[in-house]
């Protein structure tokens, strides 16, 4: 016991290097959902050197840690998380003829507006989307059937002590996925290769995904969509019985399967299912991870007994981490 606060008072000590340091910071503010305890050690990094000799620091100790970026697609648990939680704030772009270069802690949105600024087409999908650079290029965040990955030529990442750059085709990216959710790897930065286009076409664009989402999505807190959609190869039913524009996207909308279930409105606790959309789980009253987890497995159950499909959620889900 001795020893374990010993090791805890050097490692307090010690994090106080890398970044402005807080103890026991909610989860709750640190994330869209508003839902988690406390971060037992939260070091804000604004500095990307500073983030690799963090990360080196913690690995040469053998500390586990966790990181997050917007904090736009977590759900956290109510006890918080023991240990280190490295929150990534490094904010900076830079454009190289028709190529931005963005750190892992920039905003996806400062990407998207440069792009507009600069006349670069390809991004218009993503405007809106919450959260940041590396929480991105690890989801493959996407929308309307586009996604980051066409975007991306290479990435630069941290691991196991080494920076290595990673080109696009081994970032094994696929719907909401990428090599970077199967194991310990820190993005550090991404290279977004983009199209010179006419501004005004592209503003066009943009406005009308922006207006599709406005009008869609709730207003209470929540981590955008909670279920990957469900692609049209694993749809057991008759396909031709589906809209065509489901077909046309490859994918069933998670939304439109609770709207066949009448499951909108429903809540447990502090959370509910959407009004407004059914794939979104939304925090309307101090939700815990309890009440929205209850929510999910009823979504899953009667998703499957009517339509034998199997959601699985895009949100993650973070029970425990132990330092
Ligand atoms: C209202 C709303 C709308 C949304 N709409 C969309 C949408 O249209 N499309 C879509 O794809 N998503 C959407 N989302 C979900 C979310 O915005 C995206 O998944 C986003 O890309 C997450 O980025 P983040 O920085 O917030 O990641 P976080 O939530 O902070 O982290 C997510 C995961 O990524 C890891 N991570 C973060 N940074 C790094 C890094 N540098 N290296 C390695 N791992 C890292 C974290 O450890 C965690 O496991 C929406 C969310 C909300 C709240």
């Amino acid at each position: 016991m001795a020893i374990k606060t010993t090791f805890m008072d050097k490692l307090y000590a010690d994090l106080k290097n890398y970044g402005d340091l807080k103890l026991n910071t909610p989860f709750s503010k640190l994330t869209t959902f508003a839902v988690g305890g406390p971060a037992q050690y939260l070091v804000n990094v604004t500095d990307s050197t500073k983030l690799v000799d963090l990360l080196n620091y913690l690995n040469g100790e053998g500390v586990n840690y966790f990181i997050i970026g917007g904090g736009s697609n977590l759900l956290m648990p109510d006890a918080g998380i023991e240990g280190v939680t490295i929150k990534l704030q490094t904010p900076k772009i830079e454009l190289f003829g028709n190529t931005i270069v963005a750190e892992a802690g920039t905003q996806l949105g400062a990407v998207v507006n440069l792009a507009f600024k600069s006349s670069l087409a390809g991004l218009e999908w993503a405007v809106g989307i919450p959260g940041t650079v590396g929480g991105a290029v690890r989801g493959n965040a996407g929308a309307m059937g586009l996604d980051i990955a066409r975007s991306i030529s290479k990435v630069e990442i941290w691991r196991d002590g080494e920076m290595v750059e990673i080109q696009n085709p081994d970032c094994k990216f696929g719907y909401r996925e990428s090599l970077f959710k199967f194991n310990k790897d820190v993005v550090l930065r991404a290279w977004f290769e983009l199209q010179p286009g006419d501004k005004t076409e592209i503003m066009g664009r943009a406005q009308d995904y922006m207006k599709h989402r406005t009008g869609r999505y709730p207003h209470f807190p929540s981590a955008g969509s909670f279920f990957k959609n469900i692609k049209m190869t694993k749809w057991p039913g008759d396909i031709k019985e589906l809209p065509e524009l489901f077909q046309q996207r490859g994918t069933v909308p998670v939304g439109w399967v609770m709207e066949q279930l009448n499951l909108k409105g429903l809540a447990i606790g502090g959370a509910k299912i959407s009004d407004e959309h059914g794939n979104f789980i939304v925090n309307f009253n101090e939700a815990k991870q309890t009440d929205v987890l209850k929510i999910m497995e009823i979504m899953k159950e009667k998703a499957y007994d009517k339509f034998k499909v199997e959601l699985e959620p895009e949100v993650e889900i973070v029970e425990k981490i132990n330092i």
